[in-house]
């Protein structure tokens, strides 16, 4: 019987890209092949010269539809060279990985959201003073006062591990009707494969539940905890010796570096690391065992077994992992070469 290949890719909507997506039939036995789409309708081609190419670059099972139907990731190709399209991020991190294999590379990626419902946080009062009684309890909170979403994250951590994502945990954040959950440990190109499918799903989940899912880095201005995407990282060298943590940290924290890296760590870093909130401000580098308040945290653990991974805590729920992976793989891994 024929089956049906969900086709998703990322657009070219500014400042923050969305994700796209439509669904092709296929013969059964016949894998997904170059497809294409009308860039004129997603800011990634004129109108007079608008077809873009979609060239999947991982595909899994989709646990929505099931059966054999499958959710295709794809790359945008420019149709007359076949080149990466300049809104593809993925291109380039895969030529970073590929550079540096050797050290092996590892990712771990916490992806906080918000849920909305009719224009506010879902779970937030549409009566009375409009807020929630103010942070504390939520953060991994149980009850009905304390939790607003849990069936969306219940149903989204199941379609992940059905199709097979390499999901490592969930919990409720510090804010009412925030969420995370983490992808990982993975590869410098696996962890931006998975985040964005996890992305999609999350999206397509909670769209049954007539809930938006939003990666806002600062959701709600004033005293509530942004939405961040912390980057744990290691390498070979640095599972195996503390040396090489310190060696990691100091090149992420070298001049020229902390610019370079919070331009490719999501729109809006300004308003959401502000030193308040478990940040660090942007204007400052700085590292630390155990300090949430540091740009780099190396946590405890590691320290205590002088090997493992640090915690770049800087990046922005609403980043693009594979520019995320591509700056700490080039940035770590050229530094130790
Ligand atoms: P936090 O305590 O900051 O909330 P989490 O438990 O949410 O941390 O996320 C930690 C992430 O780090 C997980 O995705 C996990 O898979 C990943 N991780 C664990 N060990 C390593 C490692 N050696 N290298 C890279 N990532 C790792
Ligand atoms: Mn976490
Ligand atoms: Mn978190
Ligand atoms: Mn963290």
């Amino acid at each position: 019987m024929a089956y049906r290949a969900e086709y998703i890719w990322i657009d070219g909507t500014e400042p923050v890209p969305l994700i796209r997506s439509k669904t092709k039939i296929l013969d059964d036995g016949a894998t997904p092949g170059i497809w294409g789409f009308d860039g004129s309708s997603t800011n990634q081609a004129p109108g007079s010269n608008s077809d873009c190419v979609l060239s999947p670059v991982f595909t899994c099972p989709d646990p929505i539809r099931g059966g054999n139907d499958v959710l295709v990731l794809n790359e945008v190709l420019l149709p007359e060279t076949m080149e990466p399209h300049p809104t593809n991020t993925r291109a380039a991190c895969a030529a970073v990985a590929e550079k540096y294999a050797s050290f092996e590379p590892w990712f771990g990626m916490e992806q906080e959201y918000t849920f909305f419902k009719e224009g506010r946080p879902l779970g937030w009062p549409n009566e009375g003073y409009y807020y929630p009684a103010p942070q504390g309890p939520y953060y991994c909170g149980v009850g009905a006062v304390e939790i607003a979403g849990r069936d969306i994250v219940e149903a989204h951590t199941t379609a992940c591990l059905e199709a097979g994502l390499a999901i490592s945990g969930t919990n409720a954040e510090v804010m009412l009707g925030q969420w995370e959950y983490q992808i990982g440990p993975a590869g410098t190109i696996e962890v931006g494969d998975h985040m964005w499918m996890a992305r999609y799903l999350l999206y397509r989940i909670a769209e049954d539940f007539g809930v938006n899912a939003s990666i806002s880095a600062k959701p709600i201005k004033g005293d509530w905890n942004g939405a961040g995407c912390h980057t744990n990282f290691s390498t070979k060298q640095m599972r195996e010796g503390y040396d090489a943590i310190i060696a990691a940290c100091e090149a992420i924290g070298a001049e020229g570096k902390v610019e370079e890296h919070l331009a490719g760590y999501g729109h809006g870093y300004e308003d959401r690391l502000t030193g308040l909130h478990e940040t660090a401000h942007f204007s400052e580098f700085r590292y630390g065992v155990s300090d949430r308040g540091a740009s780099i945290r190396i946590p405890w653990q590691v320290a205590q077994d002088q090997k493992g991974y640090i915690e770049d805590r800087r990046p922005n729920a609403n980043c693009d992992p594979y520019v995320v992976a591509r700056l700490i793989t080039e940035t770590v891994c050229s530094a130790a070469s």
